[in-house]
């Protein structure tokens, strides 16, 4: 696995408030990388830091495995981390000639990135004239200048309409798909399921926990509970059902909803294991459903609350 960020022990105290205590991780080649947490938990202080606009009160991070952020580095880097400035009278084309000069970009890539972002046919129209979700594709567009492989972003869909909201994580998996690894700062999780294939969560400047999303999602509690699998099962006979559920090994705990039975079992017991098993009780069931564990859900555990700081 090639790493293209790496973070070493970085924190960042203001006074007294850790607002990133002790955080390492690494963020791999070609990843859509969710950095997952309430508002206040750190995100935009991790982001600063590692685009050397904040300076970490200590430990080190690496791009590519070069310490530190050199201005050559930055530039292979695209970036969105506030609302960027446009000109509201002027049209897409002409705000992007002004980034591509202040970026010292070539007007020849303003084409390649509108059509990236799906705004080639809307070129000549105002910046005022814009959807939210157009605007923001625009500001992506403008990020996609001087083709960086790497693209950081903070809350990318933030103050967006659920359909701008739609167009962004759209672009987000494409751009993914083209080849560039995508570092995205959210606070929320449906988000970072439906983009992200990697996570990790922080709650209070504290990194809670790191992977793939289906890692994270799967993950051991740090109680030593070992849920991996829910499912939701009934029978004629409840009560017997729930009888001999209790015995089987593997089981953690059964919940009687009143039609069904939901029982949280380890890893090790697949639902066709459990259906063998009862019939073999002398119990047929008439519903099996795994019931895939959420992130929200996943989060909750982790996190013990939802509340911000
Ligand atoms: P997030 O982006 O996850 O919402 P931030 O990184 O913006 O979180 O903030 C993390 C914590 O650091 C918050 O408690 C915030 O109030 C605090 N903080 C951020 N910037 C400053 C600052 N310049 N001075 C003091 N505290 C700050
Ligand atoms: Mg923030």
């Amino acid at each position: 696995m090639s790493v293209v960020l790496s973070l070493k022990n970085i924190k960042k105290n203001y006074g007294s408030l850790k607002a990133l205590d002790d955080i390492s991780f690494d963020v791999p080649k070609g990843s859509v990388f969710g950095i997952l947490g309430p508002n206040g938990s750190g995100k935009t202080t991790m982001l600063g830091i590692v685009m050397d606009i904040l300076k970490a009160t200590s430990g080190n991070f690496y791009w590519n495995g070069e310490q530190g952020s050199s201005s050559e580095m930055r530039k292979q880097i695209g970036t969105l981390l506030e609302t960027p400035n446009f000109y509201h009278y002027l049209s897409a084309e002409k705000n992007l000639k002004i980034a591509a000069a202040i970026k010292g970009r070539s007007y020849d890539e303003i084409p390649v990135v509108l059509k990236k972002v799906n705004l080639l046919e809307r070129k000549d129209s105002k910046f005022s004239t814009y959807s939210l979700g157009m605007k923001q594709r625009l500001a992506i567009a403008s990020t996609l200048l001087g083709s960086p492989d790497i693209l950081v972003f903070d809350e990318p869909t933030n103050g967006l309409d659920p359909a701008g909201i739609a167009e962004i994580r759209e672009l987000m998996k494409d751009l993914n798909r083209q080849g560039k690894t995508i570092i995205m700062a959210s606070h929320i999780l449906d988000e970072v399921e439906k983009v992200c294939t990697h996570v990790a969560i922080i709650q209070k400047g504290v990194l809670k926990t790191v992977g793939t999303v289906q890692e994270v999602l799967n993950a051991a509690p740090t109680d030593n509970k070992v849920v991996t699998l829910e499912i939701e099962v009934s029978a004629d006979n409840i009560a017997g059902l729930e009888e001999v559920l209790q015995q089987l090994p593997g089981i953690l705990s059964v919940t009687n909803t009143g039609s069904s039975l939901i029982i949280e079992s380890a890893e090790t017991l697949s639902s066709s294991s459990i259906n063998k098993y009862c019939f073999e009780k002398g119990i047929v069931l008439s519903q099996l459903a795994l019931k895939k564990k959420t992130l929200e859900k996943r989060f909750l555990e982790i996190t013990g609350d939802k509340s911000d700081r």
